[in-house]
């Protein structure tokens, strides 16, 4: 008999036990040994059959056990000691609170927008680096007492499981997750109604959610679930799967996670006193109809006009996008944008928010697409990509926005990304090196006293525990393709524990060539079978549904791992999710990473590898073309300027296959006379010192606040105070410039050279020019003289900018050093200014000599 419907049953607890639901449905358990260890004390086997999800633990472990340990006085003063940890890891000031203390300017809190989290495999919201870095973004966020509140869908289904079938095939699985079985709790009202978020739809229809909280240490979470019977069906499902369905069911989960979750994040703050953000942080473009929502709020009270509200909007918004490639940019038909947002629909949805208004906020190159980031631009003042790289690139990718700039000049900024050091560093290495449970990453600095001997002996036992747990998904993956367990005897002696271990897990899209390493099969084979030193590869990682061609990649790799001869040292594990990526970064001892340069926006696997002492051998893309030194672990070379894709990848391939036997193999095999590879633990050390500080997700989450929150949130007071008097102002400047612009004009310029007649390095040159500012004031704009290196046509590379001065009469001139030698060249701009522009180059506008 099936059940045609399921749910869960939480415990009852006696009351002596009543913590334990608290630090379960916290989950600050996720990243806190401690009270981990308190919940794997309740029931040791249980515990490990659930995989050490708390409150799974809780529904199953014997009604009787339970008893037993509410009487049990050891076990009720250490339950005692974890929630009195908890309730001071909630309530002490912490470094955020120390920063206001010193007089910073800081947002009141700042709202956090993800289309997906992943916090830990017991809450799979996630499909993978983009969840887990919201998760680790919060999860810091919580660490440093940032007020913040993340904002998200939940998803009956989550992203799917992943299983093979006997041919080595992708099979998807989607099992419907009971959200009353999961750590979350539903946001009722004073008298214990569920709170409903409702958004109109086309056609009169009504879109509704409830709203989940997931409580990330001290960050509340607000998931919106549109699974209600009283929604259509068809909008029902507008949350039964991460990116699983078409263009229209994908505008309605982010017009659900925009428009709802702004209302969701009113109505938290509303019932809970929670400060409303001041500041919206939205992770890359999805939720980016946020926007539009806090537009209508503005006209409807205090009644702004449009482009008041917009200024309004912009100086609180902060946009991060993720991808390199155009190809990667979240976009809509403007048709399915007008049938959403059009007349008729709009009026319900959003009133007062002219159509047209909203239709030009992502308008691209193609009049038939709407472009999210490029609303996500329009819609924040402040943007940035990954890593430094990832921002070089996005700028030139952006660079038709802001027409007449140099490239360098774009206002987009890079924020490197960061992993959640308590979450994915191995707690013995913690342990070993001193730190405290709270401050992973600290302790690294003590790290001297640890013998290499000491450190060794724990990379060699999480490299055991790794192998152990490869083997026993292996045979589990092996009877789900089918086989017997009679006939997998051989699983059990996979891998060997002295042997150098790779690892590769990640997404499976083309770009970052999961297959690169079967290039020359023939190679592999022979790195793999070495007699004197043998490597082992533990692959994993899931192909989207729909894309065919990740799927043949996941298929070859295990048609070649199912062969007799390498089995035993090259394995495919599927279902790659937070659980497998733990085992995985920490127990490997090499981390690899091959995408084609510069797709990888940054990647984070790698920093935690670094975390655990693992060596990152990577093409320099991402973080580690910003941070690889050349001691921390390897840079695969790229062959740079090679067009076809084909010769490209056999020779990076090659380079792979030579670093790994000429460089990577042999350090790790050269060993001390007490059987230590002292030169490899060298650079273990240095990594974990050195590397690791600045790949935690504390970093990241610091400069995001030094560099972003705070400047917003004092622009957000310059425009807000005074009944937005600040708004007002730079809506009326905006629009003095639109209507003079097309008329000012640089009628002429000239250039003197001090140096009697030749320009010479370090020397002074004088540049006068004449402006028509066509009715502007000379206050309302900076007239600058731009010198530097010219290229064959005369574009200017390498410049330096300088204000020139009023001279009376539309006269300006300035005196300028030459900073080259060589080719050089001038022109002088007229650029916007007003104390309310985060810098020059806001506006997109300039109007250049010539
Ligand atoms: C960290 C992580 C990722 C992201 O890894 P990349 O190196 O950025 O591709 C993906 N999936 C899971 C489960 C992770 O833990």
């Amino acid at each position: 008999m099936r059940a045609v419907h399921r749910f869960t049953v939480r415990a009852h607890l006696p009351d002596q036990l009543q913590a334990l639901g608290t630090l379960a449905t916290n989950l600050r358990w996720t990243w806190h040994p401690p009270t981990q260890d308190l919940f794997a004390a309740v029931d040791p086997p249980v515990w490990s059959a659930v995989g050490g999800d708390p409150l799974r633990l809780l529904a199953e472990v014997p009604a009787g056990r339970l008893s037993e340990l509410a009487r049990d006085e050891d076990f009720l003063a250490r339950t005692r000691a974890v929630d009195d940890d908890l309730r001071r890891y909630l309530t002490v000031p912490r470094w955020y609170q120390q920063r206001l203390d010193e007089g910073a300017v800081l947002p009141t809190s700042i709202a956090y927008f993800s289309m997906e989290f992943g916090l830990t495999e017991a809450l799979p919201n996630y499909s993978g680096g983009l969840g887990v870095l919201a998760g680790d973004h919060l999860k810091a966020a919580s660490d440093l007492g940032v007020p913040m509140i993340g904002v998200g869908l939940l998803y009956r289904s989550g992203y799917f499981r992943q299983a093979l079938s006997a041919e080595g095939w992708q099979v998807e699985h989607y099992p419907v997750l009971d959200p009353r079985g999961l750590p979350l709790e539903m946001l009722t009202d004073h008298s214990g109604e569920p709170v409903l978020v409702h958004v109109a739809m086309p056609a009169g229809r009504t879109l509704r959610a409830r709203i989940w909280k997931a409580q990330v240490g001290r960050v509340p979470l607000l998931l919106l679930d549109s699974d209600l019977p009283d929604n259509d069906d068809d909008l029902r499902s507008t949350t039964d799967r991460l990116y699983g369905g078409d263009a229209e069911h994908r505008i309605r989960q982010e017009i659900l996670a925009g428009i709802g979750g702004m209302r969701a994040v009113r109505a938290y703050c509303a019932l809970t006193g929670h400060p409303q953000p001041e500041v919206f942080h939205t992770n890359e473009g999805h939720a980016g109809f946020l926007g539009l929502e806090r537009i209508r709020e503005l006209l409807e009270d205090p009644g702004l006009q449009f482009e008041e509200a917009v200024a309004a909007v912009r100086a609180g918004t902060v946009f991060t996008t993720h991808t390199p490639v155009p190809a990667g940019i979240d976009r809509f038909p403007v048709d399915l944008v007008s049938h959403y947002f059009g007349d008729g629909a709009r009026e319900a949805l959003l009133p007062g928010v002219p159509t047209q208004r909203v239709l030009a906020l992502g308008a691209e190159e193609n009049p038939g697409m709407f472009n999210m980031a490029h609303m996500g631009l329009r819609l924040a003042q402040r943007a940035n990509g990954v890593s430094e790289l990832h921002g070089k690139v996005i700028r030139k990718m952006f660079r038709n926005l802001w027409p007449g700039f140099g490239v360098e000049e774009i206002p987009i900024r890079s924020v490197t990304n960061g992993v959640h050091g308590p979450t994915w560093s191995a707690r013995e290495l913690g342990k070993l090196l001193g730190e405290s449970e709270m401050d992973s990453g600290a302790g690294l600095r003590g790290m001297e006293p640890v013998s290499d001997s000491l450190l060794w002996e724990l990379r060699c036992s999480l490299r055991q525990r790794l192998i152990d747990e490869v083997r026993r998904r292996l045979r589990e993956a092996w009877l789900q393709r089918g086989a017997s367990d009679l006939e997998l005897g051989w699983c059990d002696s996979v891998f060997d524990p002295d042997v150098l271990t790779i690892g590769f897990a990640r997404r499976v899209p083309t770009y970052k060539r999961a297959t690169l390493m079967l290039r020359d099969t023939d190679r592999l084979r022979d790195l793999l079978l070495d007699p004197e030193r043998p490597v082992q590869i533990v692959v994993a990682g899931k192909s989207h549904p729909a894309d065919e061609g990740g799927k043949a990649m996941i298929q070859r790799i295990v048609k070649f791992a199912d062969q007799a001869d390498v089995r035993h040292r090259i394995v495919f594990l599927p279902d790659y999710d937070m659980s497998l990526a733990r085992y995985l970064v920490s127990g490997c001892d090499v981390w690899l990473s091959n995408p084609v340069r510069p797709l990888e926006a940054c990647g984070t696997s790698g920093m935690k590898a670094a975390l655990n002492g693992g060596l990152n051998l990577s093409v320099r893309d991402g973080w580690w073309d910003e941070l690889f030194d050349g001691h921390y672990g390897w840079a695969i070379p790229n062959a740079d300027g090679v067009t076809d894709p084909n010769r490209r990848d056999d020779l990076e391939a090659t380079a792979l296959y030579e670093l790994i036997s000429e460089h990577v193999a042999p350090l790790f095999y050269e060993r001390n006379t007490d059987g230590v590879p002292g030169k490899w633990m060298s650079r273990v050390r240095h990594t974990l010192a050195t590397l690791g500080p600045r790949v935690q997700s504390s970093r990241m989450v610091r400069e995001y606040v030094d560099n972003h929150y705070a400047p917003a949130a004092r622009s957000v007071r310059a425009v807000a105070n005074d009944g937005y008097r600040g708004a007002k102002e730079i809506a009326d400047y905006r629009a003095r410039l639109q209507a003079a612009w097309t008329w000012v004009r640089i009628r002429d310029t000239e250039m003197t050279v001090e140096t009697g007649g030749t320009p010479l390095l370090g020397g002074q040159v004088t540049v006068r020019a004449s402006v028509d500012l066509a009715g502007l004031d000379p206050s309302d704009v900076d007239v600058e003289v731009v010198v530097g290196r010219v290229d064959d046509s005369d574009e200017l590379h390498d410049f330096v900018a300088e204000s020139m001065r009023p001279a009376g009469e539309g006269r300006y001139e300035a005196s300028v050093t030459l900073p080259h030698a060589g080719p050089a060249g001038y022109t002088v701009r007229v650029l916007p200014k007003h104390p309310l522009l985060s810098g020059y180059a806001e506006l997109g506008k300039v109007v250049l000599a010539g």
